[in-house]
């Protein structure tokens, strides 16, 4: 799935020419002319990142990233903020609001690209296209192909999202609302429950390879992907 880039520029020319360069390099895009619109869009789904420019017309672009990370919903998207000026206090000030990068006109497509692609492998490394090879586990974003030791893995489109999150997230617990979240989008009401029914479903896929052992459960807690053996329970392979 091909990271999804929201644009808010009120210059034409410059949006278009952002716009065209996203698309060439593979990724979906939105724009907004201002940050009104940029927060219905927002409101409406999250992109993965945010090309801020600073200088806008009504609200500034400072102004919507400090919103943004004030709501709990919105505040760990990342965002790159656009801007002409040069100054050293005002790089200063947008990244103490948070913003994750940031990069001054005129820019050169390239190093707008390499920006991008930099701080969403940071970020949210599931919505970067790079291969992820773990212990003789593949994944290969550009074809949705999952491999164990050479030999296909067939996964539903759900499965195959959830271990590309897990692969990009090792070592770490997430609990099925974080997964909610981040493998099936916000602003989706399932249950809960809905997160062990595809557990259960890659574990079966990765059973024939042993790899489902890296697929812990945490007890209360949530799941974790990781190579080291789990310890803390002899049933592991049990819901919550
Ligand atoms: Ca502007």
């Amino acid at each position: 799935m091909a990271a999804k880039i929201l644009v808010v520029e009120d210059e034409a020319a410059i949006l278009e020419l952002v716009i065209f360069n996203l698309q060439q390099a593979g990724y979906d895009t939105i724009r907004a002319e201002n940050a009104e619109k940029a927060m219905i869009v927002i409101n409406d789904s999250l992109p993965d990142l945010i090309l801020l420019d600073w200088m806008l017309p009504g609200m500034s672009g400072i102004e919507l990233a400090r919103k943004l990370r004030r709501n709990e919903r919105t505040r760990l998207i990342p965002i790159i903020m656009l801007t002409a000026r040069v100054q050293e206090g005002d790089k200063v000030a947008g990244l103490e609001i948070g913003a994750d990068d940031y990069i001054t006109k005129p820019f050169s497509p390239r190093e707008l690209i390499a920006r991008i692609n930099a701080v969403l492998r940071r970020i949210a490394p599931e919505a970067s296209d790079e291969v992820i090879e773990i212990k003789g586990l593949r994944l290969d974003p550009s074809n949705h192909r999952v491999t164990a030791n050479k030999h296909e893995i067939d996964l539903g489109p759900t499965e195959y999202r959830l271990l590309h999150f897990m692969m990009t997230h090792t070592d770490r617990v997430y609990s099925r609302g974080q997964l909610l979240d981040r493998v099936w989008g916000d602003h989706v009401f399932i249950e809960e429950r809905t997160v062990d029914v595809h557990i259960r479903r890659l574990r079966k896929a990765l059973q024939l390879t042993g790899m489902d052992d890296w697929i812990q459960t945490v007890r209360s807690a949530g799941y974790r992907f990781s190579v080291a053996p789990d310890l803390s329970t002899s049933d592991s392979n049990e819901g919550i």
